[in-house]
């Protein structure tokens, strides 16, 4: 950004996990000389990666908001006084995108690996039985020849039974 470049994106980015990814930036450069710098671009990370892993609250934004302006007014310099930019800027105009991961527990950009869903199309599903032998997490179940399922209370989303069916029946969203 300082260099002056560009940055293009789409709906296959999600913007909360952009944020996340300049965040992560710059608490890894903060000198932390300075409180609000130091200890606020850590709050804001924090609430972040707990918003991309289905745990964030609507309290959440208030506070990251009241974080943004006091990094903004209190920092010491420049890093500091931009840092929570990128936050504040995607509050403000992909608010609808916060709110589906904390309300709906959906990231529509299929990004935030905590939110993705794998399930079985019944109608499609042949019961081979490979899905459920090569899940590392023993979530997904059926009988030879029959539909299997998916208990997502189980499932860790690592998109194994996905990459495994030969016949299509497992999507994610
Ligand atoms: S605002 Fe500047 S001085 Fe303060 S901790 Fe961040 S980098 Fe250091
Ligand atoms: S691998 Fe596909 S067809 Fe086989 S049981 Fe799993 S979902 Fe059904
Ligand atoms: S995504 Fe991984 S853990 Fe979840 S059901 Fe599929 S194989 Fe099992």
């Amino acid at each position: 950004m300082g260099s002056g470049g560009l940055i293009v994106m789409d709906e296959t980015d999600c913007v909360v996990d952009i944020a996340k990814f300049y965040l992560d930036f710059t608490v890894d450069e903060s000198c932390g000389k300075c409180a609000p710098c130091r200890i606020g671009g850590r709050k804001l990370l924090n609430y972040l990666k707990k918003i991309t892993a289905g745990r964030g609250t609507e309290q959440d934004i208030a506070d990251m908001q009241a974080i943004c302006d006091a990094m903004n007014k209190a920092s010491l310099c420049g890093l500091g006084q931009t840092a929570s930019n990128p936050v504040r800027s995607t509050l403000r105009y992909f608010m609808d995108e916060y709110m589906e991961h904390i309300r709906d527990k959906k990231c529509r950009a299929g990004k935030c690996s905590r939110l993705i869903q794998y399930k079985i199309d019944a109608a499609k599903c042949r019961g081979c039985t490979m899905c459920a032998k090569k899940c590392p997490a023993g979530a997904i179940s059926g009988e030879l020849k029959q539909p299997h399922v998916i208990d997502q209370s189980k499932c860790v989303k690592c998109g194994a039974c996905e990459a495994t069916c030969k016949f299509g029946a497992i999507s994610h969203a």
